[in-house]
């Protein structure tokens, strides 16, 4: 499908509504690291479409079989080290330095936003580079070698990676802390998220029910689609260095 932001209609924008003190929220999911080669979830090529997501992102599959979770885990954070920010991961900080009160709230784990440069990041679905207890939650460092095998707390309980999983509560200070991050948004850039995984998916529902300005950017069409002010249906990496020389150009 064709974008429906070119550069005939580029005045979809109600650039009158932004200044440079805008609250501005950037709401990532997996479809932000895509064109740095990392595999999305949902995607026809994604994990779940070749794994059973059951069986190595819950707590039953990590009791069941820990050594094929670890691995796995290992194998996704080999693949993301050798990986690099893209351009959408570093329009985010440009954006950044034009918008002081701007946020980035993020379902990804891949630190990627971090290492772009972005600030004032939140990560719902924690950092595959951590590993906590499985019992207790103390955050536990592990050199490269052991993160293969089965580790101990000092409690006893297991090491795991620090992601959440399903059936697991997202880390609660930094959920509503995304959400008062939103009810004060003036503007968010919901950016390649199949806005299916509740409550991050709520965000762009709340930002666009309070009254901010929601510009969708994803390839596919979303559930989100047609209540976002401006969906458009291209890849990030290519969209958001032009939406930036957009708001660069005409911001006061
Ligand atoms: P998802 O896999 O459900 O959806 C990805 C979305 O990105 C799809 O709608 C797809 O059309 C879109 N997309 C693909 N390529 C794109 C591109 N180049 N530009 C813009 N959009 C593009 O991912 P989600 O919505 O983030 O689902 C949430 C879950 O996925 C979270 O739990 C998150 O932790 C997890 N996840 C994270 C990573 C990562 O850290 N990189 C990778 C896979 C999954
Ligand atoms: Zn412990």
């Amino acid at each position: 499908m064709a974008s429906i932001f070119n550069a005939m209609n580029k005045q979809l924008i109600p650039m009158e509504r932004f200044n440079r003190d805008s609250q501005v929220v950037f709401f990532t999911g997996a479809g932000i690291s895509a064109e740095s080669g990392i595999s999305t979830f949902r995607d026809p090529d994604g994990h779940w479409s070749k794994h059973d997501p059951m069986k190595l992102a819950s707590q039953t599959g990590f009791q069941e079989n820990p050594v094929m979770v670890l691995n796995w885990y290992a194998d996704r954070r080999e693949a993301i080290q050798k990986a690099k920010p893209n351009a959408a991961h570093r329009t985010i900080s440009n954006f950044q330095k034009l918008f002081s009160n701007s946020v980035v709230i993020t379902q990804n784990v891949d630190g990627l936003h971090e290492r772009a440069g972005n600030r004032s990041i939140y990560e719902l679905h924690g950092n595959i580079h951590r590993h906590k207890c499985n019992s207790c939650g103390t955050m536990i460092e592990l050199a490269k070698r052991k993160m293969r095998i089965i580790n101990r707390c000092a409690c006893g309980g297991g090491v795991r990676p620090d992601v959440v999983w399903f059936g697991e509560s997202l880390p609660l200070g930094t959920i509503n802390a995304a959400f008062e991050a939103v009810q004060r948004c003036d503007l968010m850039f919901s950016i390649g998220t199949s806005a299916q995984v509740y409550p991050a998916a709520q965000l762009p529902v709340e930002a666009q029910s309070q009254g901010a300005f929601v510009i969708e950017i994803n390839p596919e069409p979303t559930p989100f689609s047609h209540l976002a002010d401006i969906s458009v249906r291209q890849e990030a990496g290519l969209i958001m260095p032009q939406l930036y020389e957009e708001f660069h150009a005409q911001l006061k």
